[in-house]
């Protein structure tokens, strides 16, 4: 699959460009200076004048929120492992947890949780909502998927590397190669789940997560629904900080407010890929001393063009895919819209009628909320700051029927948040990693952003990258999680019972040449 690198590459040190500023280009970053140290220089390009992508905060009230990309899944090992790396800490949930969350439709408000009574009762309601069996089966299956899913990082310790979304997959389970072909609604009617399951519980799941419905396939509906049955976190100092200071740590120079335009192998000296960037004076320099180059944005219809090449022969139509516009606007106002809901409390409003515009409405905490600090927060009435995520822009009128007229729109952001789901879901066309097959040069670390668009599979795309690189380059593979406290515990004991069936063993031998 990979191919084959030339022979005296472990000698000559390494450069890499990395197109892209986010999660997922400081992730390269990072394990190409995890794998290869000293013999790597990385420059990163970024065509905005910040660090991050759709990892971005606002300000208000000198309290910093998260705006773009804002919570991960317990199970997120590479972003929980980053935080240890980089000495960042996790946001306290508390208050998350005693949201009111509710669900409508047109008609109204369909169904909500009371936040009291330590939640006790909520669950009563939830369980009576859904039914108890279908519940207990319902977080069976996800379970399954998170385990499944999981053997990625031992996977990827160990090496793996993959080209494509079907290869990726299967490796983890047939099964879930299966489910990515088929959309989440038939993968949950498959499974003789309820319509209360399959249009409400999973709806939610998928038009917040994503603004889209259960048409999308399977396996991004099950990365959409893995966060509907555990707390999820998200980074005290905003989730930036991650790829803030993973460039930092990477030790690469990165070029901000340098927009690539072009991409080809098409250099004298062979082996190398030539690229070219525009500076922030409209200067346009021609760099083609790069060994790899690594893209590390999602390429769709809109992106190539005169603004974007790729001078080389490639299978992938690009014309075909479709990012998702996600409107998201933050609102300081008094909130009109269900006005039987307590003004007390966090609120948390999900929307299952796709046909509505408006996907969520939620009180926002800021990030390094603290339930200490914050003791007071929220428990007055009146003016709160709500984020909505909306697939159309909202008017003046749509806003007056949420909120009392007073209200004040502090930001808003027309993100092309993630892809088209319902409009791709089928793999074959979904790119491959290596863009160019005949060298393996030029990579697409986005590639699997268009099977499920999340920080961690940044991050997995990311190692995916580096363990390409690191093969064709002869290089080992090199352990990138800390040994766990029970790991070590485990290690210990199997080494403890290496030295009894030692003692053992040798007593044996000692006392068969007693015997002699
Ligand atoms: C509103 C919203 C909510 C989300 N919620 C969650 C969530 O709760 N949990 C979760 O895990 N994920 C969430 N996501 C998805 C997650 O944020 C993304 O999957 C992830 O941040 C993508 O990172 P990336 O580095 O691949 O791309 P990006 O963050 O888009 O970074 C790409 C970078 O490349 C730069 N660039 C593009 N073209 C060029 C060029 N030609 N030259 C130089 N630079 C270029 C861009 O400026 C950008 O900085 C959300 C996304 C949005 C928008």
């Amino acid at each position: 699959m990979i191919a084959p690198g030339d022979k005296e590459s472990n000698e000559k040190k390494l450069k890499i460009a990395i197109i892209g500023s986010g999660i997922s280009g400081t992730a390269n970053a990072y394990f190409l200076k995890h794998l290869f140290g000293d013999k790597v220089e990385i420059v990163i390009f970024e065509k905005s004048n910040s660090i991050g992508g759709r990892l971005a905060t606002y300000e208000f009230n000198e309290r910093m929120y998260e705006i773009g990309g804002s919570v991960l899944h317990p199970s997120n090992k590479y972003m929980e492992e980053f935080l240890k790396i980089l000495d960042l800490k996790k946001k306290d949930q508390e208050e998350k947890r005693k949201s009111i969350v509710g669900l409508f439709d047109s008609n109204g408000l369909l169904f909500n949780t009371t936040g009291n009574l330590f939640g006790l009762l909520d669950k009563i309601r939830f369980l009576r909502h859904f039914g108890f069996f279908q519940l207990l089966k319902f977080k069976k299956w996800i379970r399954m998927f998170i385990k499944n899913f999981s053997k990625i990082y031992r996977l990827q310790e160990h090496g793996f590397v993959f080209n494509t979304l079907e290869e990726f997959l299967t490796k983890l389970s047939p099964e879930l190669y299966i489910i990515s072909q088929k959309s989440l609604e038939n993968a949950l009617k498959d499974l003789e789940f309820n319509k209360r399951i399959i249009y409400e519980l999973a709806s939610i799941a998928c038009l917040t997560n994503y603004c889209q419905s259960i048409e999308i396939d399977g396996f991004v509906g099950l990365v959409s629904l893995a966060g509907t049955i555990d707390d999820l976190w998200a980074v005290e100092t905003g989730n930036k900080s991650v790829p803030t200071k993973l460039v930092e740590k990477a030790g690469a120079e990165l070029r901000l407010k340098t927009k690539v335009k072009y991409i080809s192998k098409d250099s004298q000296e062979s082996n190398k890929n030539s690229i070219v960037y525009e500076t922030e004076n409209g200067d346009e320099i021609q760099d083609n001393t790069f060994d790899y180059v690594i893209i590390a944005f999602p390429i769709f219809k809109n992106v190539i063009g005169d603004d974007f090449k790729l001078n080389f022969d490639i299978q992938e139509d690009f014309n075909n895919l479709e990012m998702q516009v996600t409107n998201t606007y933050v609102v300081y106002g008094e909130l009109i819209l269900f006005p039987n809901l307590p003004s007390d409390k966090r609120i948390s409003l999900h929307c299952i009628d796709p046909k509505l515009a408006c996907r969520s409405i939620a009180v926002q905490l800021p990030c390094d909320y603290s339930k200490k600090k914050d003791k007071n927060l929220y428990l007055n009435d009146g003016k709160k700051l709500y984020k909505i995520f909306s697939q159309e822009k909202l008017d003046e009128n749509a806003f007056e029927r949420i909120f009392k007229s007073d209200y004040e729109i502090i930001q808003f952001i027309p993100w092309l948040a993630y892809p088209k789901y319902e409009k791709n879901p089928n793999s074959k066309q979904i790119p491959k990693v290596i863009l160019d097959s005949d060298r393996s040069r030029i990579l697409y670390s986005n590639s699997l952003e268009w099977s499920s668009s999340c920080m961690e599979m940044c991050a997995i795309s990311a190692r995916n990258v580096a363990n390409i690189i690191a093969a064709k380059e002869n290089v080992l593979t090199k352990k990138f999680f800390s040994p766990k406290k029970d790991d070590i515990f485990t290690s210990n004991l199997h080494l403890m019972s290496k030295i009894s069936s030692f003692v053992l063993i040798s007593g044996f031998l000692f006392s068969s040449f007693y015997k002699i």
